[in-house]
């Protein structure tokens, strides 16, 4: 049995007061819990010293929404992937659709930054999914498959055995429209069919795919029903304790 993941990502939410008040609730809710599932939190760079701070001791981990490609330099703005493993980060997003669409990054660059992660010892999430004319005009497993395809190529084994996707449909990110459990549970099959095409069948099964995308506490026990999906990467109601801890897998 693979463990559940359950990834919360606060996007351009919360400060460092707010922030870490609210992840010493949820560590409080995970730790009464004992849940076997992997808890992580995604705050904005500036407040992740702190959440890192409010997590220390529990079983909480922490996470950033996004990483620089390169190491260290003249690149005004960005964050290196150094930098958050000094902070005790265990996990990055990498080409959240937020980035790709509202940002305009390639998935050339997505590439670079998956590479970047895995150089510096941190789990990627590598975020893919189709937009809802790409869904509509039946193209949807050709671009998330291309995604994947493209994000991974020329990975070793080794290192693709760090990775974690999130199928995260732009369609269903912040809409309130989650998709069905079906549908999702479909699209991590396409995911796992490319993993085994690149790195064989042990790599793909024990591949971890998320779904993310308008997932709440309703949503979620039949999302997390299906055997396909390994857990959740959840924006909007990871905003609240109660709601990301009625989340979590029992
Ligand atoms: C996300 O930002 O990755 C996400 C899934 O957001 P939401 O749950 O709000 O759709």
């Amino acid at each position: 049995m693979k463990r559940k993941i359950l990834a919360g990502n606060w996007k351009m939410n919360l400060d460092h007061l707010s922030g870490a008040a609210l992840a010493k609730e949820i560590c409080a809710g995970v730790d009464a819990a004992r849940s076997a599932c992997e808890v992580v939190l995604i705050p904005p760079f500036t407040t992740l010293p702190a959440v890192a701070g409010a997590v220390r001791g529990s079983a909480v981990k922490t996470g950033a929404q996004d990483l620089y490609c390169e190491d260290e330099g003249a690149y005004t703005g960005e964050i290196a992937g150094g930098m958050l493993r000094a902070l005790g980060c265990a996990y990055v997003l990498v080409g959240h659709s937020e980035r790709r669409h509202t940002i305009g990054e390639s998935n050339a660059l997505v590439t670079r930054k998956l590479r970047a992660a895995l150089r510096n010892g941190l789990i990627p999430i590598l975020c893919v999914g189709e937009l809802l004319a790409e869904r509509e005009s039946r193209k949807a497993v050709d671009i998330v498959a291309s995604q994947v395809r493209e994000s991974c190529e020329g990975l070793e084994g080794e290192e693709f055995s760090r990775v974690v996707v999130a199928y995260e449909p732009v369609w269903a990110i912040g809409t309130g429209r989650t998709a069905t459990p079906e549908d999702a549970s479909d699209m991590h099959g396409v995911i796992r069919i490319i993993a085994k095409e690149l790195f064989g069948t042990a790599a793909a099964e024990h591949l971890p795919i998320l779904y993310g995308g308008s997932a709440k506490p309703e949503t979620a026990p039949a999302l997390l029903a299906e055997p396909e999906i390994d857990g959740l990467l959840v924006g909007g109601a990871s905003l609240k304790a109660s709601s990301f801890l009625g989340m979590m897998p029992r």
